[in-house]
């Protein structure tokens, strides 16, 4: 049945809300072409998605124009997936083979836990060719993980960066307990040591453990890099906390910590 309820939205981005309100059969309508360059880049139900595929529309090209409009897109996927509307696995994925065999269009970049709980994809409800990911347990962001996001924003021109801790996150439960682990799963507790300490230390609660990480590793990825301190500064990119919640599988911004005066 063709999603005869969607219609163009307008251009406030605020998409988690405005798209499920426009569209109740899909949560995705058509975005605006502000965002998308004029180009219908979120499919909306699976005869759109056929007429796309057969219109030959490279739909993964395609996208948004600011960091505020990369986030409210991340966030209307994870929306379509918690409403069990995903759209991606509709998509013909020889033809997404075609597409991203030689190149990629990520729109933002997310990182996240190695968690077996968090396909960071699939909670996004994107595909091929969109989201930047790099997943290392406990979210920390390390060396290589700060250089490979640095090349998914020079490089790749991501828009935002979405640093995703989840609950009930065992490398920082075992972290607090400071357990003694084989070989070296102990190198992943440095880096959230300092979440520990601010959190109030061996007692801490693992939920503001892990809020107290994520608010970390945002600090840590603009200060420790100039390519993604230079981007924050001109406004072409944002890097923001979120928290995924592994039982609802909801997405959520954190609220970012105050710069500290002085
Ligand atoms: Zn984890």
């Amino acid at each position: 049945m063709l999603a005869m309820a969607c219609f163009p939205l307008g251009v406030d981005m605020r998409l988690d809300l405005q798209l499920a309100e426009a569209c109740p059969s899909c949560f995705t309508g058509v975005l605006p072409d502000r965002v998308m360059h004029g180009r219908v880049s979120v499919p909306h139900g699976p005869d759109a998605l056929l007429e796309e595929r057969l219109a030959g529309n490279p739909s993964m090209e395609a996208v948004p124009d600011t960091p505020d409009d990369a986030i409210a897109l991340a966030l209307a996927g994870n929306r379509r997936f918690v409403e069990g509307q995903s759209t991606v696995y509709h998509q013909d994925m020889d033809l997404l083979h075609a597409q991203t065999a030689d190149h990629q269009h990520p729109f933002v970049a997310i990182l996240a836990c190695a968690d077996s709980r968090v396909p960071v994809g699939l909670v996004l409800d994107e595909h091929i060719g969109r989201v930047f990911v790099t997943r290392i347990a406990g979210n920390t962001a390390s060396t290589e993980v700060i250089a490979s996001l640095e090349y998914a924003v020079a490089i790749l021109g991501v828009k935002a960066i979405i640093v995703m801790g989840h609950t009930n996150c065992g490398a920082i439960k075992a972290a607090i307990r400071n357990d003694e682990v084989p070989g070296q799963i102990s190198a992943l507790f440095a880096g959230i040591l300092p979440a520990i300490s601010l959190a109030g230390g061996d007692d801490a609660d693992p939920g503001e453990v892990t809020r107290q990480h994520v608010l970390n590793q945002v600090g840590v990825l603009t200060h420790a890099s100039t390519v993604i301190d230079s981007r924050v500064k001109d406004g072409s990119l944002k890097v923001v906390p979120a928290l995924y919640d592994v039982a609802s599988g909801v997405v959520a911004l954190l609220p970012e910590r105050a710069p500290r005066a002085g």
